[in-house]
């Protein structure tokens, strides 16, 4: 073992004698770098199988909003989400430990399964758009502060939010910033302003896991109450959804028609939570968007 590897063993057998009240026998363990800033590893214990990830705590209650956004989805008993131990604080590190998914093979009606349900959790709905509680996107803070109006919500929670940021890290310039905001204005004459629908939050194929049935799971959740059609549209920003899944969520809950002309709207704000993130590669597909809309 090197050093690092011993550190983060030794870190991981504290996490286990903090949950277990004992220091259980790790049989196996094996590390996950696949996130984008925490690390993760499987352990096998007798008790049982966990993922535990883990940073370096600055990011204030970041693991515990995942928790909470895990159990809210799970609440639901729509689809598989892995139920969470515990998350903490030891000395400066934040983790948070779940069960976890052992990968089986997707079941033959995956996608069509995936779809059904992913509709049945949209149809949970609140009163309002937003949250009880603010959490991440990627690093990145979400304000879910409650709002009546869903295309206002995006706009002032989600889009300038993202469009501010940008401005002050000096990542897009005053003009671009400008027509960012310009186009929120006119987002109520371009959406659907529908009722808030209980969202995934963050879903793209990275997230998207098989349970022991071989049906969908669905892991680090950003949770809000949002515009169904902003999630839809995400899911084909990197790709990877079969057409099933589209078919049968139509189905359960069917979308209005001209939801392909609208998925550039949406997909505003993960590209610029993207620019905020990695930086002004994702430039050009937002500018190009802002021409078409313009
Ligand atoms: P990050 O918050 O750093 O992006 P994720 O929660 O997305 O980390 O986890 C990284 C990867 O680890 C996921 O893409 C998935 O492959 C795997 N993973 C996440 N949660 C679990 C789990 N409960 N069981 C098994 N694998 C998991």
């Amino acid at each position: 073992m090197t050093f690092q590897v011993q550190e983060q063993y030794q870190f991981i057998e504290k996490i286990l004698f903090e949950n277990f009240g004992y220091e259980p026998t790790i049989q196996d363990f094996q590390f996950f770098y696949g996130g984008n800033f925490n690390l993760a590893v499987r352990i096998k214990l007798q008790e049982g199988d966990f993922f535990i990830k883990w940073n370096q705590g600055d990011h204030e209650g970041m693991f515990e909003t995942e928790a909470k956004s895990l159990q809210i989805l799970g609440e639901t008993q729509v689809l598989t989400i892995p139920s969470v131990v515990n998350f903490g604080k030891i000395v400066d590190k934040d983790y948070l430990m779940m069960e976890f998914l052992s990968p089986s093979p997707r079941k033959d009606n995956y996608w069509r399964d995936f779809g059904q349900k992913l509709a049945r959790l949209h149809l949970h709905s609140s009163a309002k758009h937003g949250l009880s509680f603010n959490n991440y996107i990627g690093a990145l803070a979400q304000s879910n502060e409650w709002m009546s109006d869903g295309i206002a919500f995006f706009a002032e929670k989600r889009l300038k939010v993202q469009a501010g940021l940008a401005l002050y890290e000096r990542r897009i310039s005053p003009e671009m910033h400008g027509r960012l905001v310009a186009l929120c204005e006119k987002l109520p004459q371009l959406l659907p302003n529908e009722k808030p629908a209980l969202l995934h939050g963050d879903l793209w194929s990275g997230n998207v896991m098989t349970d022991a049935q071989g049906a969908v799971a669905l892991v680090d959740p950003s949770c809000y109450y949002g515009l169904r059609e902003a999630e839809l549209a995400f899911t084909t920003m990197f790709g990877g959804f079969e057409t099933a899944f589209y078919e049968a969520y139509h189905e359960v809950y069917p979308i209005e028609n001209g939801f392909g002309d609208r998925i550039p709207l949406y997909n505003l704000y993960p590209l610029m939570v993207h620019v905020n993130l990695f930086g002004g590669g994702y430039l050009s597909a937002v500018e190009k968007i802002l021409r078409k809309f313009e």
